[in-house]
């Protein structure tokens, strides 16, 4: 996959693009991105990126003009149609499925906003995903991309290596994930459950299959409308639902 991030600010996105698991997975050919300053594809002379808004009021605008002209030549540069992805805090509010979709993809185009946002016709013309990443309102899309790239980089084929599974992470499942324990198995007058000390495999996995539904049950109620559960589960669950 190749990620190219549209933004004013490419110091933001940096340091946390070249840490840890995102750094191993450029290393080891997962994907690869490009930070572009969109201010470069002005076309005037002061570089100017925003305006006043039509019609009054405070804040100013990102022009049109520098953003087509930046997302042009990076499809032309990589001779591919990728899906141009707006972060906006009015966009589908991002989930894990979004991630699992947009993981899919070979080119994505990140375009980060600042100010009062992008010209409508950016939003209009140029983008084919709008996304939010919660319902309150940053001073940029910056981090909001970080948030993205990271949680799709992590779904890619070899980016976790055998330290780190994706596959039963919450949301994943559909559930929220069990609980974890490590060593010492006594801390402080706290006990790790017997059972995860028991070693019997069958065991372990239906204690954690319950932990995960008790969990989900308890603090995500809404999560389990979309899973199917056995009669049992239903009836395990019925006392932790609440009202
Ligand atoms: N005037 C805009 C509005 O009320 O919808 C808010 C603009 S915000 C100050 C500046 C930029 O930050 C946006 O263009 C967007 O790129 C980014 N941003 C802010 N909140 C966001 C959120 N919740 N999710 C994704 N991006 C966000």
């Amino acid at each position: 996959m190749h990620i190219d991030i549209l933004t004013l600010f490419p110091d933001m996105l940096e340091q946390p693009l070249q840490t840890s698991i995102l750094k191993r997975a450029q290393e080891q050919k997962v994907f690869s991105y490009d930070l572009i300053n969109f201010r470069e594809y002005t076309d005037n002379k002061h570089q100017k990126v925003d305006d006043t808004p039509y019609g009054g009021g405070a804040g100013m605008v990102l022009s049109a003009q520098p953003i087509f002209d930046a997302v042009e030549a990076v499809q032309a540069h990589r001779q591919s149609k990728p899906r141009v992805v707006l972060l906006c805090p009015q966009g589908e509010r991002y989930t894990q499925k979004k991630a699992e979709e947009l993981s899919k993809e070979e080119h994505l185009i990140f375009l980060c906003g600042h100010y009062e946002g992008f010209d409508e016709r950016v939003r209009e013309h140029l983008v084919t995903d709008e996304i939010s990443i919660g319902d309150y309102v940053l001073t940029g899309g910056e981090l909001g991309a970080l948030v993205i790239v990271d949680s799709v980089v992590r779904l890619l084929p070899d980016a976790l290596g055998n330290k780190e599974s994706a596959k039963e992470d919450s949301f994943s499942t559909g559930l929220l994930e069990h609980p974890h324990y490590t060593k010492p198995a006594h801390f402080r007058g706290m006990d790790v459950p017997e059972v995860l000390l028991s070693g019997n495999h069958q065991h372990i996995a239906d204690w954690r299959r319950k932990q995960s539904l008790k969990r989900t049950a308890e603090r995500r109620p809404d999560l389990l409308r979309d899973i199917e559960l056995t009669t049992e589960e239903k009836a395990f669950i019925k006392p932790y639902k609440k009202l």
